[in-house]
Formats: structure tokens, sequence, C-alpha cells
């Protein structure tokens, strides 16, 4: 939650008139929003929200409760998705935080510079490892939802420039064990991987989402400049990669638009080489374990290359789609934190869901999205970690 503004005030949100004015008010996309699901208020949906964005870029007045209804959105990309009318509202929401963020206290300083954080590596490691240590003293609120976080890393070393390897910031610094399975399994593909690192640390993405345009285009910048050459960018994290892919818009120089055509998210790129995956994985066990697959939003629904997710799984293990037309889980980047009790009753019907499949363990493609639903009781890997331990790795 922002803090709170008394009152109104004057606000110009600057929106395109033709992107406020393609919204129809079908309500096609009601059924796929989380947080509709869960209040079942209009303006907890996309209609409503737009609506609210309508009324304010008319009257250039807002109040808390329009900071409210904005925040309160997980930016799933659910309902763009689902649009018929092809409303641009993801870029509509970023550019109404970012006028909340500038002109109100929307973003206060606490929250601007725990985000300043994620662009500083070393200090977020070294950060990072206190907590963990803290954890293990039973010194950090189980409330806070964080996961188990470790106190140190296994080392990464870059052996080749063939392909990069996007570490970023907060998956560096408390799942690395994915990266280690990540470059366990490009190698295994006979691949060089070299590792950004610090060289490139953080795409970025939870400062867009935040509104803070200001400190997402100075992350983004620094990824371009940390990430020359030719080298595909593969990212393991479905929101970096969708972030990363979207450079081009974020910063307008030809550098980052040349940088966003080389990026892939890590299924997508190991889809292109499903021979030789299904060459490692040998013949296909009878007994192959069923795995429940939860298609992160930033895959499904801005990336829209989730299917790869199934396809590099299928030689290894049986993949099993979730029957919710892919619904939000609920984490949403720092969402979880900032909106516990909403996370948790979208979380749980996507419990509800993986329940359904029967599975005892669920693939998700996505920092944020693991440690939501691991946080919600369940055993969640990410496909790569999955696929290297299937290989012996
Ligand atoms: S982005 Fe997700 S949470 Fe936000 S309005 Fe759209 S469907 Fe609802
Ligand atoms: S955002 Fe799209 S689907 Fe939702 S009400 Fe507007 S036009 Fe209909």
């Amino acid at each position: 939650m922002s803090d709170s503004v008394t009152g109104t005030f004057n606000i110009a949100l600057g929106l395109d008139a033709d992107s406020l004015a393609s919204c129809v008010s079908c309500g096609l996309c009601l059924p796929h929003c989380p947080t509709y699901r869960v209040s079942t208020e209009e303006m907890s949906s996309p209609r409503g929200r737009i609506a609210l964005m309508n009324e304010v870029s008319r009257t250039g007045v807002g109040d808390q409760s329009f900071i409210d209804y904005m925040d309160e959105c997980i930016q799933c990309m659910g309902c763009e998705t689902a649009c018929p009318a092809g409303v641009p509202y993801g870029s509509m929401m970023e550019a109404t935080r970012e006028a909340l963020a500038e002109q109100t206290g929307y973003q206060p300083r606490w929250r601007r510079s725990g985000f300043w954080f994620l662009g500083h590596p070393r200090l977020l490691r070294g950060a990072s490892s206190i907590l963990a240590v803290l954890q293990r003293l039973h010194l950090v609120p189980s409330r806070l939802g964080l996961p188990k976080l470790p106190i140190t890393r296994p080392r990464l070393r870059s052996t080749g420039e063939d392909v990069i390897v996007f570490t970023g910031c907060v998956m560096d610094a408390w799942m690395r064990d994915v990266h280690v399975a990540t470059v366990e399994i490009l190698e295994a593909l006979g691949l060089k991987v070299h590792i950004s690192g610090d060289e490139a640390p953080c795409c970025g993405a939870l400062q867009s989402h935040a509104g803070l345009g200001g400190q997402a285009r100075a992350r983004a910048a620094e990824v371009v400049m940390g990430l020359k050459g030719t080298a595909s960018i593969v990212v393991n994290s479905a929101g970096c990669g969708a972030q990363l892919k979207n450079f081009g818009a974020i910063l307008g120089t030809a550098e980052a638009a040349a940088l966003e055509s080389r990026v892939f998210d890590v299924h997508e790129f190991l889809v292109t080489r499903l021979d030789d995956l299904e060459a490692l994985a040998g013949e296909r066990d009878a007994e192959r374990q069923r795995v429940a697959v939860q298609d992160p939003c930033h895959l499904r629904h801005v990336q829209r290359n989730h299917l790869d997710v199934h396809a590099v799984l299928e030689p290894f293990v049986v993949p099993v789609s979730l029957d919710d037309e892919g619904l939000c889980c609920g984490a949403g980047g720092a969402y979880s934190v900032m909106h516990p009790d909403t996370a948790s009753s979208v979380r749980d019907r996507k419990i509800d869901a993986i329940g359904r499949t029967g599975c005892s363990m669920v693939a998700s493609a996505n920092p944020g999205c693991m440690m939501h639903l691991a946080g919600g009781g369940l055993d969640v890997r990410h496909p790569v970690e999955i696929i290297a331990a299937s290989i012996g790795r």
C-alpha cells in the first residue's frame, strides 16, 4: 500500500486519447481478471480501472481511492489477452503509475529506496545473506512471506561467448541454483556460456511496474551497455525476459531495439534444440512423473510463448496443463509483499487448479511465482531444474 493521500489532488495522467477510447466496455476481460474474481467489484476490474483512468484524465483530479484501485492491479495482463478490442492496458497502467509516482506520494521514499537496491547487486547479495542468517535465527517475521534465502551461493563461471545467460538481481541473489541448472543444460547441448553477472545487473521490471520510470530506464540503459555483441541472451525469469523484450520502447534507441531481438526466454531458446534435448533425455520412461505446469503471466500473456515450457519438459516428465485458462497466481513481482491478502486469495484459486491435476510437483518459470506458490505449501521447481536433474547434472 502507498502512503495515504488526504483529499483530492491535481494530476495529468498523459494517457493517449485513442488508447483510452479503445475500450468498448464489453466486459469480456472481467472473468480473466484475478482482482475482480476476488472482489467482484467493478472498479477492481480492467473495465473499471480504464473508466477511472478516463475520468481522471478528463477532470485532472484524483484521490486516494484512485491510487488504491490502480495499485491493486497485479499487472498480470490477463485482460490484454482476453480483450477483443486490443486495448493496450499494460502501457496505460504503467503510464498511470508513473504519473502517480511523479506527481503524488504514491511511491514513498522507503519504497523507492527498496527498488534502488535492486540495481546494486553486491549490496543486494550482502543484504540477502544477512537476511538469510536472521531467518535461521527466527528473527524475520513469517508474514513477510519470504522464501528460505541462501547464505552462500554456488559460483557461476563464464566458459565462452556462444550464448549469454542473464542473471538479474533478486533471481541471482535468491535463486542462483536456477542459473546453475540453466548453464548445465546449455553446456550439455555443447554451448559455451557467458554469465551476464554484475555487468548487467537488473532489467528494471519491478521498477517499471511500480511506476518508477526513471529508475527503470537507468537499469535498462545499464543492461544495454553491459550486453553488447551479437550473442543470444537467454533469460530464465519470465518477468525479466518480458522487460528485456520491451527495451526498444522503454529507451527508444537503436541499441535497445537491437538487444531486444537477441533475447529469448530459456524455454523459447531450448525448443529450437528439441532434437538435442530429446537425445539427452534418452528413451522415454513409461513411468515418467506427472508435473503440473503453471504458466507465468509474463510468458502466457506478455511473451506469449508459454507452450515452449510444456514442449521442453515433455521429453523428461509428463507436463500437465491447468484448467484455469492461465489465471494469475497472485505473485505479481513485489505485489504479494505489498498486497498479501489479495495475493493470497488469488493464490488459493491457483492452488485449487493445481490440486485438480493430482500432481505433487509444480513447474513454474518465473521466480516470483515460484516463491509465491512455494509459500502456499507446494513443491515448486523451475522447469530447467527438472531438466537438469533428469539429465544427471
Ligand atoms: S492486469 Fe490483471 S489484475 Fe490488472 S486489470 Fe488486467 S487482468 Fe486485472
Ligand atoms: S478492456 Fe477490452 S475486454 Fe475489457 S471491457 Fe474494455 S474492450 Fe472489453
